[in-house]
């Protein structure tokens, strides 16, 4: 499966916590993210994440451009509710394509733990059957 990870700034320690805890289900699939984030995932859990450019700079359409080929699987994206973003527009795009594309997004930690549990239970792997690829990462 092909994951992608985005944090805002303060919400960014949330996200290299998570992903440490979760290592073990996370460390078989294709890892993108957003540039920052990409990086502290990378050296903070060791895990392999390809990274896109920062957010501000361009990330979130990055990441909206392999949703709209239909070439990403899940988005877990720790959004920052209470501190404005420059790149607002790019942010509601992107949550957009995940509904266009009916691609399972997490916005928080409560609804992130749940989508990780069902990635390690193999409950999306329906994602397979719509790019008809018959293994599981
Ligand atoms: P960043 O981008 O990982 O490069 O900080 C995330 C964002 O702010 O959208």
């Amino acid at each position: 499966m092909k994951i992608a990870l985005i944090a805002h700034d303060k919400k960014k320690d949330d996200l290299v916590r998570f992903a440490l805890a979760y290592k073990l289900i996370l460390d078989p699939h294709e890892l993108y993210a957003t540039g920052t984030t990409g990086k502290r995932v990378i050296d903070e859990t060791g895990l392999q994440v390809h990274r896109f450019q920062s957010g501000p700079l361009g990330g979130d359409q990055q990441i909206g451009a392999m949703i709209a080929e239909n070439d990403m699987d899940a988005v877990i994206f720790f959004r920052d509710p209470l501190t404005a973003q420059p790149h607002e527009p790019d942010i509601t795009a992107l949550i957009r394509l995940c509904d266009v594309y009916n691609i399972p997004l997490a916005t928080n930690m409560g609804s992130a733990e749940i989508l990780v549990h069902a990635l390690g239970r193999g409950e999306l792997d329906w994602r397979d059957i719509v790019h008809g690829r018959n293994n599981t990462t």
